[in-house]
């Protein structure tokens, strides 16, 4: 669905796309640029999945392909920093051993199945030679992500979820390709203040499957989400979306609110985000760019 207007987060109001209150938020020709490149983006439509959506939030994936949401700007500000910065990183690099994702499109984009799901993903670095998959995490903060030299992704640790999503991708260009990507190389690169760069271990898909990616609200009692639980969810929403397009003849605009609400009601409820937070805050309030939304529309803290 659409964006259709702002949460301001200095009058804390629901406010309309062209409210002049927001001017004071981000320059209008930024605001509108951020809804144009949310807008454009065709993996965030339809029941399109990539792999780094089927890692994060369920329901947030929901919400943003069910719902009209009235976004933090601000907190949108740090994905749309980073593709800006992932242009400039890929265009850095385009001329090398390495395929980008911002000027070799097909070279690193590549669909196949992961659990029952069609999927897709977009590679930041695919080296021309298959033997490494490099990503970018662009972070606007003095910090590394708490990414310490040495550090190592693997399937239990707290950085699984970096493990699973360059595993995933590998899997991928393997259907996609035919080219034996077991033995590749898997990194992260966390831009920030400082760069630094952490291996991933090459998981399977079962181990993708187990592997405990998030946290809900539960977090202080070691309640965390398996990769797997969260897919299901969304196979189940997928599900349920795909049988309210067949019963409006394929017109997912007419299906109405309700069910649709009811839809995302079906997920992990508003507070049990799947983001991780290694400092007692809440992620949701503190993250997440359509938490008004998400609370506003059923099961909340
Ligand atoms: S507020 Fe939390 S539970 Fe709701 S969509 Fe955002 S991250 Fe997910």
């Amino acid at each position: 669905m659409s964006i259709v207007g702002w949460y301001n987060p200095l009058t804390k109001r629901l406010v309309p796309l062209d409210d002049p209150g927001m001017e004071l938020v981000m320059p209008k020709e930024v605001l509108k640029y951020v809804v144009e490149k949310e807008q454009a983006d065709t993996r965030h439509s339809g029941t399109n999945i990539t792999v780094t959506a089927s890692n994060g939030c369920a329901r947030a994936l929901a919400i943003n392909r069910m719902l009209d949401t009235h976004p933090d700007p601000q907190k949108m500000w740090p994905m749309t920093g980073g593709t800006l910065l992932h242009k400039v990183l890929g265009d850095m690099v385009r001329n090398g051993e390495w395929w980008s994702e911002e000027y070799h499109p097909d070279k690193c984009t590549h669909i196949g199945r992961i659990g029952g799901v069609e999927m897709g993903c977009k590679i930041d670095l695919l080296r021309k030679d298959y033997g490494a998959i490099h990503d970018f995490k662009t972070s606007f903060k003095d910090k590394t992500k708490w990414i310490k030299p040495g550090d190592r992704a693997t399937a239990n640790n707290w950085q699984s979820s970096y493990a699973v999503q360059l595993s995933l991708c590998a899997e991928l260009v393997q259907q996609a390709t035919g080219n034996d990507m077991s033995e590749t190389e898997l990194a992260i690169w966390i831009v920030s203040a400082r760069w630094q760069k952490m291996f991933c271990d090459r998981l399977t898909i079962n181990e993708c499957l187990n592997a405990e990616v998030g946290v809900s609200k539960n977090y202080q009692s070691g309640k965390r989400w398996k990769y797997g639980e969260i897919l299901e969810h969304i196979k189940t929403m997928f599900g349920m979306w795909n049988e309210a397009a067949v019963e409006y003849d394929g017109k997912l605009e007419e299906v109405p609110l309700r069910r649709r609400i009811e839809i995302v009601s079906n997920l992990p409820l508003f507070g049990e985000s799947m983001f991780q937070n290694r400092n007692g805050g809440n992620m949701c309030t503190d993250y997440c760019a359509i938490a008004k939304d998400c609370k506003a529309c059923g099961g909340g803290l």
